[in-house]
């Protein structure tokens, strides 16, 4: 795009006879490079068709220009755009390759929603990818540029802050989607210990996305699978955040929505251990799934706060990421009733429950370097500060600590 249309002058400054030319060139060239690939391809015929139609597109087309009776000059923007010749020796296998992606993120489910969407108008788009030793894009040939090495740094950053660790030696491999029609539900995805993600390439918050979704792929990979969605997404926006204080995105404070807390402070009712029982607590035990998963971003963004605020960068660190390895164990039994919290990774039990049990271990696992925390911090500070070291203050300072922010987030 942006070029400009040479005017008639131009069209007859020498270069009309020599267009001509070029662009017979041109078509016989892509003739040959197909027949070639058509044999090179036979054993995955059908996947190649999507790119076999485009080339046949591109073909009628310059079958067209030929036709026409005014002298050409070759539209670069049109043929570029579809299809450059040098693009063509390794297309098909591109093309293979992004197939596959958009076929791994076809089957999956997200918060209840199909990840991506419109997967075969998605594989008629022409393919390429962009790599470097750690990230591979599978992205649109005619999209913006993307730079793996900026994206890199990005994980760096997400990972050093998370644990000081370094990102994965496996390449991670990013589905980028040129338009946020293919995934209405949601603006990026990550799975399992799978080095993958998917993003929007459209998405003004491109890069605040990818630090989101590199915080979940992280901590899976790390870590593992939690089963309580706040945790997971309370990791992502708070650590996003921290990362880049600029990033409005992964910011819950901007959005509306803590109407729930504030209903509870006024009827002087305690927010829960969890977004599930805070909405109960509110009057709303019918909410929707999409409800729930939509309170589980501000509920884990307060928490996470919380447990960073409370016992500081370092210890609040390892409280929250052992709560969290804790909700990635595939069976937990509630200590109590014997009641089946998680079973075979799947969440059976209330995520309070769960949430519950996390922290009570994890807190009696910290007694140590909870007291060291305190110390350090009457040290630094000359403030006499009891921390929290069991789960019923934990949740009542959680409680308190989220009302207390409320008119700062009415006043942001
Ligand atoms: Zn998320």
């Amino acid at each position: 795009m942006g070029m400009t249309t040479p005017s008639n002058a131009d069209k007859r400054d020498g270069r009309g006879d020599a267009t001509e030319q070029p662009e017979q060139a041109k078509l016989d060239q892509l003739v040959t490079e197909l027949s070639t690939h058509a044999d090179l391809v036979d054993g995955a015929m059908a996947k190649d068709f999507n790119l076999m139609k485009k080339a046949f597109a591109v073909l009628e087309e310059l079958v067209h220009k030929d036709s026409s009776p005014e002298p050409n000059v070759p539209d670069t923007t049109t043929t570029t755009r579809i299809f450059t010749t040098n693009d063509i020796p390794d297309t098909p296998s591109k093309q293979q390759a992004a197939c596959d992606q958009i076929e791994f993120w076809e089957g999956i489910k997200i918060g209840g929603n199909r990840a991506i969407v419109r997967t075969e108008e998605l594989k008629n788009l022409l393919f390429t990818t962009t790599e470097n030793p750690k990230i591979k894009f599978y992205h649109v040939a005619d999209g913006p540029q993307l730079d793996a090495q900026q994206y890199q740094k990005q994980a760096d950053q997400v990972a050093n802050l998370i644990d000081g660790g370094a990102t994965a030696c496996e390449q991670l491999q990013i589905l980028m989607l040129p338009d946020s029609k293919f995934a209405p539900a949601r603006s990026g995805g990550s799975v399992e210990k799978e080095p993958r993600i998917f993003l929007c390439q459209d998405n003004p918050n491109l890069r605040y996305v990818f630090n989101h979704e590199y915080v979940h792929q992280y901590l899976k990979w790390k870590y593992g699978d939690s089963t309580v969605t706040a945790i997971v997404e309370g990791a992502a926006t708070r650590f996003a955040r921290l990362v880049d204080p600029s990033d409005q995105f992964n910011n819950m404070e901007r959005y509306s929505g803590y109407a729930d807390v504030d209903k509870l402070k006024l009827a002087n009712r305690t927010v829960g251990r969890s977004n599930t029982e805070m909405l109960e607590n509110a009057g709303k035990p019918d909410a929707t799934e999409a409800e729930k998963y939509d309170t589980s971003y501000r509920f884990g963004y307060e928490l996470t706060g919380f447990i960073l605020g409370t016992y500081g960068p370092e210890e609040g660190k390892a409280i929250f990421l052992d709560i969290y390895q804790y909700t990635c164990r595939q069976n937990i039994i509630h200590n109590k009733t014997g009641e089946t919290l998680v079973k075979n990774g799947q969440r059976l039990g209330h995520s309070r429950d769960i949430m519950e049990q996390a922290v009570r271990t994890v807190l009696e696992n910290h007694q140590a370097g909870i007291k060291s925390a305190q110390q350090m911090f009457q040290a630094q500070t000359g403030q006499a500060k009891e921390f929290i070291t069991d789960p019923t203050h934990f949740f009542a300072g959680l409680d308190q600590y989220m009302k207390d922010r409320l008119p700062i987030i009415a006043a942001s």
